[in-house]
């Protein structure tokens, strides 16, 4: 077994940490930057590829404060408005030197382009051709972790426990999925920049890596989480045919540019039933859409896969090369020519606008340990922007690094191996616990993200939500413990599935516990039998546990002075 000490400790390697590793380096700190997958290859930032939104006001006119409006008004009186200040008012600094560091914004007439997304007032989403935002952001950022002596990068490695010591973090312990071995590490500030949760839904857009294991780890080191219910639906993700290499969201530009017929399985148009007017063209907003193919499903009238046809026909060939012209080939490369089929497409989950609780510091309650990117709750409150999410990831992740940094150099390891001994114990049983006679770890993944699907999903209803708390109490307490792992050392994936799997039914439990106390519709949260806001619940929602039990409490959501906006 490994025992590494460092100053700042990283978790997850996706835009927030990369970056947060680069800030923390540049304070003076010595850091350790870990993934479970390869760095800077695992979660959504490198899976990204439309659009990261700073009011630089190079294509028009901007500014900072229309961007923070902007992203209240979609938050829907719920954002965390320091944080979300923090997003808007540094964004356009982290665009500008990630441009220093190589990374290729479109440009046009001499300046950076600019799109128009839905929500935004102004023309203020950057991107890298040809739906490249995201492996070239990640591009840059692993370049630059890479020239910096004071980081150290560890592969594979996922950590499944924080170390926290009268009310400090301390340390983590991780398994390295190389050799099966466990690895222990010490340091006095830890950032959780493992990003988001879609991973448990049974429709995601996610990578496999995002399984909700940052809520979890600082939920069990004793930090809290805000508003979990908030899980962001994409009403468009690609169904059929298979698509591979490609954004499951992709169609979202097609969407703003082409515009492109949305249809049942029977082939006609039927947002005008949903209170929608699309008169051919598919400009429905993103909730009118997301409801209006579910219930088209509902009504036996969805398409093959259980979503609806997006149809592109109509539109001649040269106007769909003149949009998206290597992607009209990357799409032919997947067998889908545009021109003669239509696609399926359907909601998805695809983002998580709650997290963990932190302030504008990005520190959590726990002492020493920060949170960055995805991780994060509140910057976007019910509802986010397109486009805000790297941005957030970059801005929050420059922020952790800084904070932790000044930190971690000042700090040094705790050198008590009792807390490492008692963790590693409980760790261990794990393995010498499991039955060989039961279901695998993948197996009940599977049934939770069908759980979550079904029953938490983009609209809910009280009894569903009950029946789905239910079933994962049910599975923490009764199959979790009995199941099935394989020996076997070097990469043992039953024994780190049987971890996510642990953080992931602590995450889903966190997401329904939350969405059965709102019973309100608001944002990305609806209730099909609480179908309006409730101005009362205009509040966030708190978790932490207590004697191993969630306990949720409501708080008044952190608002600027009208100076400060
Ligand atoms: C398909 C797709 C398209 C998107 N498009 C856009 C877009 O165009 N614009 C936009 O603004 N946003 C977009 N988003 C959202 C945005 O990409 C993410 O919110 C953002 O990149 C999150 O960055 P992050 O660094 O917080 O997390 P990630 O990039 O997800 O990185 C988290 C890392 O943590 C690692 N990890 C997880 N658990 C552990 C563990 N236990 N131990 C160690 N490591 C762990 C993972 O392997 C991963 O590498 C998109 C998301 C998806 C999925």
């Amino acid at each position: 077994m490994s025992d590494i000490s460092t100053d700042v400790l990283i978790v997850g390697a996706g835009g927030a940490g990369m970056y947060a590793a680069i800030s923390a380096a540049r304070s003076g700190a010595s850091v350790l930057l870990l993934d479970k997958s390869l760095i800077g290859r695992g979660g959504a930032t490198v899976m990204a590829q439309m659009t990261v939104a700073a009011a630089l006001g190079h294509q028009e006119p901007d500014d900072c404060a229309i961007h923070l409006k902007d992203t209240l008004d979609a938050g829907r009186g719920l954002c965390n408005e320091e944080l979300s200040a923090l997003l808007c008012y540094e964004g356009p600094k982290r665009v500008l030197e990630m441009e220093q560091w190589g990374t290729r914004w479109a440009r046009e007439n001499g300046h950076i382009k600019q799109e128009m997304a839905p929500g935004h007032s102004r023309k203020r989403c950057c991107y890298v051709d040809f739906l490249n935002t995201g492996p070239a952001v990640a591009a840059t950022l692993r370049r630059k972790v890479s020239e910096v002596a004071e980081i150290r990068r560890i592969s594979n490695v996922a950590i499944v426990d924080i170390l926290v010591k009268d009310g400090r973090a301390i340390g983590a312990i991780g398994l390295n999925l190389v050799n099966g071995e466990w690895v222990t590490f010490q340091a006095p500030a830890i950032i959780l920049a493992a990003g988001g949760l879609t991973k448990l839904y049974q429709r995601n857009s996610a990578s496999a890596n995002m399984g909700g294991e940052a809520y979890a780890l600082a939920l069990w080191a004793g930090a809290e989480l805000v508003d979990m219910e908030f899980v962001q639906f994409f009403p468009i993700g690609h169904l059929a045919p298979r698509l591979v290499g490609m954004d499951p969201i992709m169609w979202d530009p097609f969407r703003y540019k082409l515009g492109g017929k949305l249809l049942n399985g029977s082939f006609e148009e039927f947002i005008d039933r949903y209170g929608g007017i699309d008169f051919g063209k598919y400009t429905a907003t993103r909730d009118i859409a997301a409801y209006a193919i579910l219930k088209e499903v509902e009504a036996g009238r969805g398409t093959p896969h259980g979503g609806a046809y997006l149809d592109f026909r109509h539109i001649p060939e040269r106007q769909l090369r003149a949009a998206f012209g290597p992607v009209i080939d990357r799409l032919l490369t997947n067998g889908i020519d545009l021109t003669q089929t239509p696609v399926e497409v359907g909601p998805t989950a695809h983002y998580h606008m709650g997290g963990i609780r932190v302030n504008a510091r990005m520190e959590t309650r726990i002492q020493g340990l920060y949170a960055a990117g995805e991780a994060v709750g509140g910057a976007n409150g019910a509802n986010r922007l397109s486009g805000n999410a790297i941005t957030e990831a970059l801005v929050f992740g420059e922020r952790a690094g800084a904070c932790a940094g000044e930190r971690g150099k000042r700090g040094s390891a705790d050198g008590d191996a009792k807390p490492v001994a008692a963790a590693l114990q409980r760790i261990k049983a794990v393995k010498e616990q499991r039955a060989k006679d039961g279901v695998s770890p993948i197996a009940l993944q599977t049934q939770l993200q069908k759980i979550m699907w079904d029953k938490a999903g983009p609209f809910r209803t009280g009894d569903k939500l009950a029946e789905a708390l239910a079933r994962i109490r049910e599975m923490c307490e009764e199959e979790l413990p009995r199941l099935t792992i394989a020996d076997g050392n070097s990469y043992d994936m039953d024994l780190q599935d049987w971890f996510e799997l642990r953080a992931m039914l602590a995450t889903a439990e966190a997401v329904v516990k939350s969405a059965l106390a709102r019973t309100e519709s608001r944002g990305a949260h609806q209730r099909e039998d609480y179908p309006d806001a409730d101005e009362a619940l205009l509040k966030n929602q708190a978790l932490e546990l207590k004697d191993r039990a969630l306990v949720a409490s409501w708080l008044p959501p952190v608002q600027l002075s009208r100076r400060q906006k």
